[in-house]
């Protein structure tokens, strides 16, 4: 029998992974995250860094808004490398159908005690400058920001390294058992293990209905002011609800570089992480489509990601049933960079016995072999 190494191994150590690290380790576990390659360098390095309240469902926008507000907390503290701006959202309405949509979501946000106005065409236009006239008008959402992923996944990770935890990169888990992990460096021991896998999490847990989501993204050279907010298009959210084989909707965020960041893609295509250049060009004239100035800006580099997918749109938080010790904190999509420090408080609460700061039913991650059994 191995020696136990510490109260909990987190395996992962993408944002997901590295907030749980935190969050445990500030509730003064001894931890221990373990990373095959190195830490933020999986999905989260990939991923576009809004922090966005986002309500394709109710438990969504419970878990991002209650997210949002704990990442409006940790920015004070959070260093200059993580970029945090609080730029706001755009959500754009091309034409006057897309209207009463805007007041609809309006109101849903409201219900959260998220702040959010309605732009008219004119409003709009002095808001962005560089969007094409004639759109409808849009919803500012000033409380979202963006950051830089892979900083905040190292910052994340070094408030749990303060407090003792330890970090082992290049160590891939070959197996997760009761209290166990198997690894390229030999087995591990302790009370709780958090599959924080990412996309890679089914891989280790059977039975984890996850399955990776391909997006693109573009970054542009340094255009400081060609735009101010991240400006997404209202269609967006269903772009991102029906798990349909491929689908592009215009989304920009403005970078603290200067540069732009255009997205997004999705397509279910296996792990092919090549650059799919008819799905580059469907996304760029998309974007060029509300931004015609775009068209005018060099482009300097193109990659691709893959997002931790369920079936429902929602993550896997909190004790996998299968297997003795077992924690899942994976499945978060395109939303993981917002959502990983709700998921981690709520996955510490959990573990600890605590009452949890939102209903954590909905992201049970035994919930689809129960609704399976029902
Ligand atoms: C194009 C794109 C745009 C996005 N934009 C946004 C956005 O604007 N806002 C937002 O909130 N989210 C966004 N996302 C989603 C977000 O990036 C992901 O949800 C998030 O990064 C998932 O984090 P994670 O820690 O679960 O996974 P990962 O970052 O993939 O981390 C998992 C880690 O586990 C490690 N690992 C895997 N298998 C093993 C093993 N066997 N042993 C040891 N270690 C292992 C990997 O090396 C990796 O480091 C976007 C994603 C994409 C692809």
């Amino acid at each position: 029998m191995n020696a136990v190494v510490a109260d909990a191994i987190v395996v992962g150590a993408g944002i997901v992974g590295a907030a749980c690290a935190a969050a445990l380790a500030a509730d003064g576990m001894r931890v221990m995250v373990l990373d095959s390659a190195f830490a933020g360098g999986g999905t989260t390095a990939a991923g576009m860094g809004h922090l966005v309240a986002m309500d394709d469902s109710e438990p969504q926008l419970a878990l991002t808004s209650w997210s949002n507000r704990l990442w409006q907390e940790r920015s004070r503290t959070l260093p200059p490398a993580c970029e945090m701006d609080p730029c706001g959202t755009l959500w754009i309405a091309e034409d006057e159908g897309q209207i009463p949509a805007v007041e609809e979501k309006r109101a849903r946000y409201a219900g959260h005690g998220i702040a959010a106005e309605a732009v008219d065409a004119a409003g709009l236009a002095k808001l962005e400058p560089n969007l094409r006239p004639g759109l409808a008008g849009a919803l500012r959402v000033p409380g979202d920001s963006v950051l830089y992923p892979p900083a905040a996944a190292r910052a994340l990770l070094e408030s749990a390294l303060g407090r003792g935890a330890e970090l082992r990169e290049g160590v891939e888990v070959r197996a997760i058992g009761p209290k166990e992990v198997e690894t390229s460096e030999g087995a591990f021991r302790a009370p709780v293990v958090v599959n924080a896998a990412g996309a890679r999490a089914a891989a280790l847990t059977a039975g984890l209905p996850i399955v990776p989501r391909k997006g693109h993204l573009v970054i542009t050279d340094r255009y400081p002011g060609f735009c101010r907010h991240q400006i997404v298009e209202l269609g967006y959210l269903a772009s991102a609800h029906t798990m349909t084989s491929e689908s592009v909707a215009f989304n920009v965020q403005p970078r603290a570089t200067g540069q732009l960041l255009i997205g997004s893609s999705r397509e279910l295509a296996g792990w092919d992480a090549a650059v799919n250049p008819r799905i580059v060009s469907r996304m760029l004239d998309r974007a060029v489509a509300f931004l015609p100035g775009l068209a005018g800006l060099s482009a300097i580099r193109t990659w691709t990601g893959f997002r931790p997918a369920t079936p429902d749109k929602l993550p896997l938080i909190g004790r996998w049933n299968g297997v003795d010790g077992l924690w899942v904190a994976a499945g978060h999509e395109g939303l993981g960079i917002t959502t990983s420090l709700g998921t981690a408080r709520l996955l510490a609460d959990l573990v600890a016995g605590r009452s949890p700061g939102i209903d954590p039913r909905p992201f049970d991650p035994n919930r689809a072999a129960a609704a399976a059994v029902a």
